[in-house]
């Protein structure tokens, strides 16, 4: 990786088209226009948002894209005299453009000079930076993730100080949480933060695998740091948050005055090249509490819950770029013919039935995902925004309960679809020549950051799923139940799609009982099923939401294609659920 060589050439390859139309229907599937009814975004309609959609996507298309293969094969360079990070100067460019454009602030209150949007829209333009370019497209996302975290817990002085160029991109966030001895168990973090003579609180460790914790895009990183205050309790019960800027703001505003930490190293890793994962020296660093001293992984928790359904995004976003280029490929690809033809005649691989499966399976996958992240998503804008307290109560636990499937499922699913895109391209995949490689690389880590896979399944079955006694779980398994009834009167299309259903509903309804019921009896037997168990939920309200995005789709008049997709998708992948009830519940003994 080499920070100055530039070749013109890449920066034209790899062509990506935003699905803006795909993204509107998922929208609407998930109430767009119900939320667009409520009094907090009574400014906006459905043509607003339509336009957001519109001119983020030619941004993405034509001057993101272009940077993904150049930025994955010169990646960031550390600079150990300034300890400084130098980033492609087409990356800066398009970071630049960004900025410029306002798209940072899309979702946020208008108050703080953001569009007030529901932040499922501000979601929607996430999930095409990420197609674009996923290893540029995290800062924004941790940017935006510490807006929303300063939003819910900083005080005035520190929004007014922080927010405004937040919100615009001219200053970027981070999240400090991981270190050596300290990365699913937040409890071993050793950073500590003591008061000084003055007051002001001094924070001092080492920090590990941060992204864009330093980097040439931004006069100023603002950092949000969890490390022990003096005097708290052991574990992550003794956690506090800071915010500490790379610069410190002056009396006008202004970054001036560096403050004590710096990047030491940058990690060389499998993908995302473009995005530093850096080593940070704190060494007596100036913070500012935020939150309540001692209440600090609480806090966190807003920006990491946020973070979550935005590395979610990432399985559909490299998912749908992989299958764009898979289906493109396959359209001009020659190999074999078709029976009833001669060797001479010969056919494009799409033509192929197993190629044409892959094809609809990673499409119909992308499209799954995408829904149910974007449910999520409007669950928490309800939270937010809701008319009256049970909306918003219910928006929350749902929103809670959905996260991790959605996580943990959906960057799965994009794994999968990316070497499904290898797959279609054959030898061409796995050469990087084609590109393909590299959404198969970048794909990878999104099942690990942000709290791995596993992590997301026990968070799912030891604290979600019995939440206020089930409650949450229940009902949407009552809304999964009411999509399996045919409406009455005329033939179904949607007949399979609807059987098949039935009986992952079944098998998800008998395994949510017996975790719910051996949770405290059994935990191990539970947390040894987690995984699969999340991978049924995941499979069955993908299932669930593309019925719900078909019958949408027949009421537009476009419903032909979004009902063959909904029965592919019912017969490829949802009818795999059955076979999970073995593997949830036969229990930890087959371990030893
Ligand atoms: C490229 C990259 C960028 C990152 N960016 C950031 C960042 O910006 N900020 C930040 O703070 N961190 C960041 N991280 C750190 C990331 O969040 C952690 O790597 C991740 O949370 C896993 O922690 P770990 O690597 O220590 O793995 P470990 O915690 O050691 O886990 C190893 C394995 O054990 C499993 N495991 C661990 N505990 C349990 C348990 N209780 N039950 C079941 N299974 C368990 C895990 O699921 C995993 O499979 C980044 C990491 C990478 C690689």
């Amino acid at each position: 990786m080499n920070g100055h060589q530039e070749p013109a050439h890449e920066a034209r390859s790899g062509a990506y088209v935003p699905p803006i139309e795909d993204i509107l229907l998922t929208l609407e599937v998930v109430g767009l226009s119900d939320l667009l009814r409520l009094d907090d975004f009574g400014h906006l309609d459905r043509d607003a948002v339509g336009v957001a959609l519109h001119e983020f996507g030619r941004l993405a298309s034509e001057v993101i894209a272009p940077t993904n293969r150049l930025g994955d094969r010169l990646g960031a360079t550390f600079v150990p005299e300034t300890n400084g990070v130098v980033t492609p100067a087409a990356l800066r460019d398009a970071y630049r453009h960004y900025v410029n454009g306002g798209w940072g602030s899309l979702q946020f209150p208008e108050s703080y000079g953001g569009g007030g949007f529901p932040a499922v829209v501000g979601l929607a333009l996430q999930e095409m930076f990420a197609s674009a370019n996923m290893a540029l497209s995290l800062n924004p996302v941790l940017t935006q993730g510490a807006i929303e975290l300063l939003l819910a817990w900083g005080t005035e002085a520190q929004r007014s100080a922080y927010l405004p160029k937040m919100l615009t991109g001219e200053w970027t966030g981070t999240m400090l949480l991981t270190e050596a001895d300290a990365g699913s168990d937040l409890g071993g973090i050793r950073t500590h933060a003591e008061r000084d003579a003055d007051g002001q609180w001094r924070i001092t460790g080492s920090k590990v695998f941060i992204t864009w914790g330093e980097h040439d895009l931004a006069p100023n990183i603002v950092h949000l740091v969890l490390a022990r205050a003096k005097g708290g309790p052991p574990g992550t019960h003794g956690l506090s948050l800071f915010v500490v800027p790379k610069f410190l703001p002056d009396s006008d505003g202004e970054p001036r005055t560096r403050n004590a930490l710096r990047c030491t190293r940058l990690e060389d890793k499998l993908g995302i090249h473009a995005s530093p994962t850096c080593a940070i020296e704190l060494e007596g660093a100036i913070g500012e509490l935020v939150g309540p001293e001692h209440g600090g992984l609480r806090a966190m928790f807003t920006m990491m819950n946020a973070a979550r359904l935005s590395i979610g995004l990432q399985g559909p976003a490299v998912g749908e770029r992989a299958f764009q280029e898979a289906a493109a490929y396959g359209a001009q690809r020659l190999q074999g013919h078709r029976p009833n033809t001669t060797a001479s005649q010969r056919s494009a691989i799409v033509d192929h039935p197993d190629v044409k499966r892959m094809l609809f399976d990673m499409r119909t996958r992308v499209l799954a995902s995408r829904l149910l992240i974007y449910m999520a998503a409007a669950h928490g804008d309800r939270a937010r925004h809701g008319g009256d307290g049970m909306v918003r109560t219910a928006g929350q636990a749902l929103a809670d309960l959905c996260t991790p499937i959605a996580k943990a499922w959906s960057t799965d699913v994009g794994f999968a679809v990316a070497s499904l895109g290898v797959q279609v391209l054959g030898g061409m995949g796995f050469v990087e020549e084609s590109g393909m490689a590299q959404h198969l690389r970048d794909a990878r880590i999104a099942m690990i950051y942000e709290g791995t896979n596993g992590i997301q399944a026990v968070d799912l079955v030891t604290r979600k799923l019995p939440r206020d006694g089930g409650r949450w779980i229940r009902t949407v398994l009552d809304d999964i139940g009411r999509a399996t009834q045919a409406p009455s009167g005329a033939s179904d299309p949607l007949d399979v799609s609807r059987a098949v259903l039935s009986e992952a509903h079944g098998v998800l309804g008998n395994a949510t009982g017996w975790m719910l019921s051996n949770l405290h009896s059994h935990t191990d037997d539970v947390l040894a099923g987690a995984t699969s168990y999340l991978e049924l939920a995941g499979i069955t309200l993908g299932g669930w939401l593309m019925v719900e995005r078909a019958v949408h789709a027949a009421r537009v008049g476009s419903g032909d294609r979004a009902i063959s997709e909904c029965n592919f998708f019912a017969t490829e992948t949802v009818a795999r659920a059955t076979g999970l009830l073995r593997p949830i519940t036969s229990g930890a003994h087959r371990l030893e």
